[in-house]
């Protein structure tokens, strides 16, 4: 048998026994016979433990010994993501995409990382720009065109469904031990798999699996895709045990009630997590001032989609019918679409937390939010 021989392959060979008596010794260190794809394992652990610092070091290795990973570049991104470097990730992102144009995660980070309206100004208190004129114009002439047009202005082909929470954030927690975030990600994850079932509608997660992303990140994946229409999807929660039923919420600068303003107020908890982004002097906003005006009508639009969807859930799940309600949900406002927030059920509830725990009743569950958009 000839040497060098790579640690993994000599693990394999051992775990084989054909090194069993050939006189062949592990190498005295081990970190030298490492390869790229240890390294790349290794950092990519270091990331699930939040170690970025560490995870960037051992990934910078991985690239430097083989340079065509496309994955040991992906977690590089996100290990400088992780430091927020942005400059850097991007960079790394860049380079798993040109080995691999079709890794659509490392594509994905690259518009969530240059996409971000990185600085803001002070609020501008001159009179309105010629800009700002035309927008409230065009706010003017699109409202009424979507109020002659009744209903819903237009048909939903894109959708993007959103499971609250994830990671460690585990949102609401019921009696029996069900998290909120448990919940979310299977039933939205039901609608997602009966709505791929649908030639007419293209639809999306932001989220697959349990982990977490920041609130805004979720509503730049929303735009990102273009979506008609963004669903979040999220169990309530109550100190009080006998609160039960379910609601669906839009986006409005004021809340309806005290009542949708504390629903806001946990949904939106979680912010103090999400690392703000720097600003730099100088910058003036223009999409931001558009949008101002814009938002207005997608939250006009998500009134009318919510009043539809509570309907839905009304006449077709067994539980209460406790209304549309509006607040000023961080996940919801900056979506450059109609945007609900739907709150299925309150896991503090001792029966609604049974129904939660079932398989058929979010099979129920997912196939109303569905009704709801074909409709
Ligand atoms: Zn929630």
């Amino acid at each position: 048998m000839n040497l060098p021989i790579d640690r993994r392959s000599f693990l394999n060979l051992l775990a084989k026994g054909v090194l069993a008596g050939s006189g062949i010794w592990l190498c005295p260190s081990l970190a030298l016979c490492k390869t790229a794809f240890d390294y790349a394992l290794e950092g990519q652990d270091l990331i699930a433990s939040k170690s970025y610092e560490k995870a960037v070091n051992v990934l910078q290795e991985a690239v430097r010994l083989d340079s065509k990973s496309d994955w040991a570049y992906g977690l590089l991104g996100r290990a400088y993501y992780g430091l927020n470097k942005k400059a850097e990730a991007v960079d790394a992102f860049r380079q798993a995409v040109r080995l691999n144009p079709g890794d659509t995660y490392s594509r994905m980070m690259i518009d969530i990382i240059t996409q971000k309206p990185i600085p803001k100004l002070k609020k501008l208190k001159q009179p309105p720009t010629h800009l700002e004129r035309e927008a409230e114009a065009e706010e003017k002439r699109m409202s009424t065109q979507l109020q002659s047009k009744g209903e819903l202005a237009y048909q939903v082909n894109r959708v993007v469904i959103d499971a609250g929470h994830g990671g460690f954030d585990s949102g609401a927690v019921g009696l029996s031990g069900l998290k909120e975030k448990d919940v979310t990600l299977d039933i939205a994850r039901r609608v997602h798999e009966r709505l791929s079932r649908e030639r007419s509608i293209k639809s999306f997660l932001t989220r697959m699996d349990d982990y977490y992303i920041p609130l805004s990140d979720r509503t730049v994946i929303a735009n990102q895709y273009q979506a008609d229409l963004f669903i979040s999807i999220h169990i309530n929660a109550n100190e009080n045990r006998k609160p039960h039923g379910s609601e669906t919420y839009f986006c409005a600068g004021k809340a309806s009630s005290k009542e949708a303003e504390r629903v806001a107020a946990f949904e939106n908890s979680v912010l103090k997590y999400d690392k703000p982004y720097k600003k730099k002097p100088g910058y003036i906003d223009i999409e931001g001032i558009l949008f101002h005006f814009e938002r207005k009508l997608y939250w006009e639009e998500s009134g009318k989609f919510a009043k539809r969807y509570q309907e839905r859930f009304r006449t077709e799940l067994p539980l209460k019918n406790r209304g549309v309600h509006s607040a000023n949900f961080f996940v919801l406002r900056t979506a450059k679409m109609p945007s609900i927030l739907l709150e299925l059920g309150f896991i503090s509830n001792q029966e609604d937390e049974r129904m939660l725990r079932q398989r058929e009743f979010r099979e129920k569950i997912a196939k109303a939010v569905v009704k709801g958009i074909l409709l």
